[in-house]
């Protein structure tokens, strides 16, 4: 008889999204004429940057013509956009990463789940609470947990509240973690990391060799140069981070599909036969064996992004959506909603009014409102009480989904 990996069966059955569909769709089928504005789940709305789709175009003209045609890439990706990202993204900036440090793929999400091949399955594992359920399910899948208790919360893992208390800065953990993920600008509160605060955790990794797995799929939206845009911005982080990104929130890549991960060459561990092995070569090794590498196209529409118009039009995409962002944030407030997050990165993570949990707020919203956020508990038990509202959609929606909060609250 054959198994099946009996882990899974511990998941959580993914309840937060399919349970956000099951109420909505309860809500539409009882009231078949509301007009539901979803400001639930994070996907873009806005079309490809024109740089972007260009690209595409001339690379799909290449794949046309046998003097120019591509088969297999790298796996690792190819150096026309390795070398960009290495140049704009981080030595423009004096950041230290260099362009065969770069593994481009088809996602942060792969990314942030496969990495755990090339990890022993015996780490101490933290993230924080609330946190992207991806880093948890994975290590679930994974074997690396026990099973979930009452509150969602699984046997093993090192939960970290982040919550207004703690001005969503979590405190270091008080025993001794292997693995750390961090993500910032975060998802789902909106929050960023100062430079002390990613100090402090580059200093705990380094005191306890621990791991940092840092997430920065947000990165595009930090508009204050004070605010650390990469991990290696950090002192002494090139020995203990892998960062991930995505173009998937930056130039609305969310069904093109490409990303990649920065596995700096200092970063090594001891293995127990006592060698010294290097994370950048196990990556490598897992990439070349298990990838063939993100398409050509794709890449090469990546690569349109970092050219100077591309470059403008991303910033114009992103300002898109942090101007609705603003809106929702000063349109809250206006009514007494507190709220957080919303400045550096496209979510709003709002506190529930009169005490409400999140998913009875979730329910009042859309039964007298007709909107649809998500309800901050899904993400954790320490998102109770917040709900979190996504700045990707039109202008006109944001304005309509505002107005219609304002009549439920008031
Ligand atoms: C959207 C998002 C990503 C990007 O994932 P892709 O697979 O590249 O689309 C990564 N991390 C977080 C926290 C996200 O919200």
């Amino acid at each position: 008889m054959f198994r099946i990996n009996e882990n899974y069966l511990k998941l959580k059955a993914g309840y937060l999204f399919p349970e956000i569909g099951r109420r909505v769709k309860a809500f539409t089928d009882a009231n078949p004429d509301a007009q539901v504005i979803r400001l639930g789940i994070g996907d873009v709305t806005e079309p490809l940057p024109t740089a972007v789709t260009d690209a595409m175009k001339a690379a799909i003209d290449d794949l046309s013509n046998r003097d120019s045609f591509h088969g297999y890439g790298p796996e690792q990706g190819y150096s026309f956009l390795r070398d960009a990202i290495a140049a704009h993204d981080y030595q423009n900036r004096g950041v230290n990463v260099s362009a065969d440090e770069i593994f481009v793929s088809d996602g942060s999400k792969c990314d942030t789940g496969n990495i755990l091949d090339i990890l022993g399955s015996d780490n101490k594992i933290a993230i924080t609470d609330p946190v992207y359920p991806v880093y948890v399910d994975t290590n679930v899948m994974a074997g690396h947990t026990g099973p979930a208790d009452a509150n969602g919360r699984f046997d093993g893992l090192v939960y970290l509240p982040v919550t207004a208390e703690n001005n969503f800065v979590a405190d270091l953990p008080s025993e001794s973690v292997d693995i750390i993920y961090l993500c910032y600008p975060n998802n789902p509160t909106g929050t960023v990391a100062t430079r002390e605060t990613l100090q402090k955790w580059v200093d705990y990794a380094q005191q306890n060799n621990s791991l940092i797995m840092y997430d920065a799929a947000y990165e595009a939206f930090i508009s204050d140069d004070s605010i650390p845009r990469s991990i290696f911005e950090i002192e002494g982080a090139r020995e203990v981070a892998i960062e991930f990104r995505s173009f998937s929130k930056s130039i609305g890549f969310t069904g093109v599909r490409c990303a990649f991960a920065v596995i700096p060459t200092e970063l090594k561990v001891t293995a127990s036969c006592g060698t010294v092995v290097s994370l950048h070569q196990l990556w490598n090794r897992r990439q070349s064996t298990k990838f063939n590498g993100a398409s050509y196209v794709v890449q090469r529409g990546a690569a349109g992004a970092y050219t100077p118009e591309g470059r403008q039009q991303m910033k114009s995409l992103v300002d898109f959506y942090m101007t609705n962002a603003k809106l929702l944030r000063e349109g809250l407030q206006s009514v007494g909603i507190t709220v957080f997050g919303g400045e550096h990165a496209p979510y709003v993570w709002l506190q529930t009014p009169n005490g409400l949990s999140s998913w009875d707020f979730f329910d009042l919203l859309l039964s007298k409102g007709h909107l649809v956020g998500t309800p901050g508990s899904g993400f954790g038990a320490a998102g109770e009480g917040y709900f979190r509202l996504s700045a990707f959609n039109s202008r006109e929606n944001v304005k309509t989904a505002l107005e219609r909060f304002k009549s439920v609250v008031q």
